[in-house]
């Protein structure tokens, strides 16, 4: 395949982040990365880098909402400034049946994408908008939806399983697992050299993690959707479900209908919890630090409650990889918050996960473990981006027909 320009697109509830990849025939090569950001308010932000770092758009426009933001991007695109996209890449975070494969992106696949919006609210509809508006904003460009639980397509059936009975699990409700392209990200980082026992905590706003061994999915912390498993920016992770049933029957008593009282239950549950539930100050780890550091106690309860569900699944899979070759940190958090990571690992030092404080103060890809650790842990920042592009490369490969032979 010749060289072609490869748009990836990877949207939040505030800002549309792209990259463009030169892709064909093995190179990879980033040419742009850029974001629009603040979408909904006065002044946003709209700014491109090339690939040395160098900004050659810095703006900041009024961004009404999510529509002008991404006109804005697609305008520019097509100016003849920029490498106008020969292919399209999403990351596609949704948890229907249907949907766990990389796909060609169709007007009918991005219903089936809505119809299970419930199932991930903070990602899959906003995903679905920008899908929609792609394939008119650019008309006879391939776009591909790459899962974001593909990678977990080699889960066990014990773990994918949930303890209800059948009916529900003839409906789809398992586990999906979630952040599965960073964690791909992970293992092709390390190849040619993937351990054999692995561990990747993916700590971002939303967190979660997998066990891995021998660069296929062993287990994962998130379930049917991504509000499950570790504590996370502003999800519950995983809690009796009887909490959910004694604060659905508080809400009930106060509203109209059971789609209202669901609706409450779901905000609580996805956009007020987490490190924001138990702050009750924020759910970025940056400002939690500043209040801990003078004296904050709310703050404090959030980051070590975070840290021990991360310490506790961590010790989790120890007996389904039967040990661990390495562990690796990954993500916002993961890169960037040194504490986090000591404090994480201070209770994990009787399996072998010891690191260097020195080695450990650092911002960004290292080896943070003692010399001669039983595990290595590492920080390894995620290439997700690269990933989307790699499958929109096969993707397109596989509908170009064969030639016949004679
Ligand atoms: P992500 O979702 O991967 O973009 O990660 C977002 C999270 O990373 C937020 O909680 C941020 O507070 C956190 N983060 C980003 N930079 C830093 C930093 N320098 N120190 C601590 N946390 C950070």
């Amino acid at each position: 395949m010749s060289s072609l320009p490869v748009l990836v697109l990877n949207s939040g509830s505030s800002s549309i982040k792209f990259s463009i990849y030169e892709a064909g025939n093995g190179e990879r090569r980033k040419l742009y990365e850029g974001a629009v950001d603040g979408i909904g308010t006065e002044q946003g932000k709209f700014w491109i880098k090339d690939a040395e770092g160098n900004k050659l758009v810095d703006r900041s426009p009024a961004l009404p909402n999510r529509s002008v933001a991404f006109k804005m991007v697609a305008d520019l695109l097509h100016s003849g400034d920029f490498h106008a996209p020969a292919a399209i890449g999403h990351r596609m975070v949704c948890a229907a049946p249907t949907l766990q494969d990389n796909l060609r992106v169709t007007p009918q696949m991005i219903d089936e994408m809505e119809r299970f919006k419930n199932l991930a609210p903070l990602h899959t509809p906003i995903g679905a908008y920008i899908m929609r508006e792609a394939l008119q904003l650019f008309p006879g460009v391939p776009n591909f939806a790459c899962s974001d639980s593909y990678f977990h397509r080699t889960l066990p059936e014990v773990v994918t399983h949930m303890p209800i009975p059948a009916e529900y699990s003839a409906l789809g409700v398992r586990r999906v697992g979630f952040h599965g392209i960073s964690y791909e990200s992970i293992v092709y980082q390390l190849q040619p050299n993937v351990p054999e026992r692995l561990i990747v905590a993916h700590l971002g706003n939303g967190a979660s993690i997998a066990a891995i061994r021998n660069g296929r999915c062993l287990d994962t912390s998130m379930g049917l959707t991504p509000t499950g498993g570790i504590v996370s920016g502003t999800r519950t992770g995983d809690v009796d479900p009887g909490v959910l049933l004694f604060i659905l029957r508080q809400i009930a008593e106060n509203t109209a209908s059971a789609t209202e009282a669901a609706d409450q239950l779901e905000a609580m549950a996805n956009k007020k919890a987490g490190l924001l539930g138990v702050s009750e100050l924020s759910n970025d780890m940056r400002d939690l630090r500043s209040a801990i550091n003078i004296g904050n106690r709310e703050a404090r309860l959030a980051v070590d409650k975070f840290n021990w569900t991360i310490a506790k699944c961590i010790g989790s899979f120890f007996p389904e990889l039967d040990g661990l070759d390495m562990l690796v940190f990954t993500g916002g958090i993961g890169e960037n918050d040194i504490a986090v990571r000591a404090e994480i690992c201070a209770g994990l030092g009787a399996l072998g996960i010891v690191l260097d404080p020195a080695k450990n103060n650092i911002r960004g890809e290292a080896v943070i473990s003692v010399e001669n650790s039983p595990v290595t842990v590492r920080v390894i920042p995620p290439a997700e981006d690269l990933i989307i592009v790699n499958h929109v490369v096969d993707l397109l490969a596989a509908q170009v027909e064969p030639t016949p032979s004679e």
